[in-house]
């Protein structure tokens, strides 16, 4: 036998229940933009790599370790996208749509980090994320955090924590970063040696360190939240007072900081406890400085990505994917010359009944094989035709979930009958 080849590792095949998880998800995160007035943007998979470093951050996590990056046949440096944040900036600028003009955006799509795979992170994951341009004002980042929780209403998922933070104005964050440098000196014997380097590199990316070992460290050091500038206290209050009017609940996580460069003002993260230490769902910030340094013209941004793996996981956890993708009605042909009027009947259903999904028996079979596979198919309904049913032209109808009688009716009342089982 020749060598199987297999996929790449952390980069995951997507089928069965999980890709019908996957489906509805992006299906009701994308009617749910729409009814907030957002508009879809598809970007490339693959941008120049410089892109990434300007705008994530020569010292994050990301640009420092994680990047798939290679030279192409013309030996330019490209990069298979980590996020998808500075792609729509990069777009948005080169296309000039942030001119004179208001974009609320959103984009799904592969994302790729080379990190170490485990549950809930992958080195290829999805996204859904959400941009918005040209809005300076603490009412949009409300905006964004009520239809993430309108989102979550939808699907049901309860539980999600909103943690929110403020990280102040450029300045501001330069100032208190000296403040910080000076305690975690004084504290340096206890920092790991990422925390040692980022000291020197980009200190407040030490409060988000995942080591519980410096725990005591972080939660001690001064808080950047103490040291915003008095306009973007005001900004925070504000968006502290839409959330309190939409009766939606937060908590202010002082150490929020977020793993990229360009966030400024506000940032949000969503949180299950229930799926261990990959539990942040949902998270974004204020990006108000990005666009300027992609070479546009100086314009306020504010976005979020959420995490379609995470967010699957929990949808199937608690069964909340609904029976999209399954058939409702197998039809089952059994015997010579049924093929043909079968053909044509099942058409007849889905033509009649748009939103029943059929599925038709191809390929033959025994009465008891062809049931075990309308069993297996999940449908609720079989439509049974076997040689006596095309002499007598009818159709037998059987339930599958319950326990209830098997009817037969003929070719010309089977639709009326089928619009009463599955009114619309
Ligand atoms: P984490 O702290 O979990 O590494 P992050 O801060 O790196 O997350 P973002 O860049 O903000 O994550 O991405 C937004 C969302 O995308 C995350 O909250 C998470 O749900 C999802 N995500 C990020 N990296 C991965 C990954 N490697 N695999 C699966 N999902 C991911
Ligand atoms: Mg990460």
């Amino acid at each position: 036998m020749v060598k199987k080849i297999s996929a790449i590792r952390g980069m995951n095949d997507v089928y069965g229940d999980a890709a019908d998880a996957f489906d509805y998800l992006v299906s009701v995160a994308e009617a749910t933009f729409k009814q907030y007035g957002y508009r879809s943007i598809r970007l490339p998979v693959v941008e120049k790599t410089e892109l990434f470093c300007r705008s994530i951050g020569e010292v994050t996590d990301i640009v420092e370790k994680e990047m798939y990056t290679f030279s192409d046949r013309n030996d330019e440096s490209l990069t298979l996208r980590p996020e998808g944040t500075a792609g729509c900036v990069r777009a948005v600028v080169q296309a000039g749509l942030a001119y004179n003009q208001i974009q609320k955006l959103f984009y799904t799509g592969p994302m790729f980090r080379y990190e170490r795979p485990q549950k809930g992170r992958y080195r290829q994951f999805h996204q859904i994320g959400v941009e918005v341009f040209g809005l300076a004002t603490p009412d949009v980042d409300a905006e964004l955090i009520v239809l993430t929780a309108r989102l979550w209403e939808k699907l049901g998922l309860k539980n999600l924590e909103l943690q929110i933070n403020s990280l102040g104005s450029q300045a501001a964050r330069k100032a208190y970063r000296d403040t910080l440098v000076s305690y975690l000196n004084v504290h340096k014997a206890q920092l790991d040696e990422d925390s040692l380097r980022r000291l020197e590199t980009n200190p407040l990316r030490i409060l988000d360190t995942k080591n519980p070992a410096m725990k005591e460290i972080v939660e001690g050091a001064p808080k950047l939240i103490e040291h915003l500038d008095a306009e973007s206290v005001v900004h925070f209050e504000q968006l502290k007072s839409h959330l309190d009017d939409l009766g939606i609940a937060y908590e202010v996580n002082p150490n929020l900081v977020r793993g990229l460069d360009y966030y400024n003002r506000s940032v949000f993260e969503w949180i299950t406890t229930e799926l261990g230490a990959q539990g942040t769902v949902c998270a974004g910030g204020r990006y108000d400085g990005l666009v300027e340094q992609i070479g546009g013209k100086d314009t306020p941004a504010v976005g979020f990505a959420m995490g379609i793996e995470r967010l699957t996981a929990l949808l199937m956890d608690h069964n909340l994917v609904p029976r999209l993708a399954q058939p409702d009605v197998y039809v089952v042909l059994v015997g010579n010359d049924v093929q043909r009027p079968g053909l044509v009947i099942s058409e007849r259903i889905r033509e009649a009944l748009p939103h029943v999904n059929v599925q038709m028996n191809c390929g033959g079979g025994s009465f008891k094989s062809q049931f075990k596979k309308a069993d297996r198919s999940g449908a609720l309904y079989a439509v049974v035709l076997g040689e006596q049913e095309v002499v007598e032209r009818v159709v037998s109808i059987k339930p599958l979930r319950e326990t209830s009688e098997q009817e037969t009716v003929t070719w010309d009342a089977l639709i009326d009958k089928l619009k009463e089982i599955f009114p619309c």
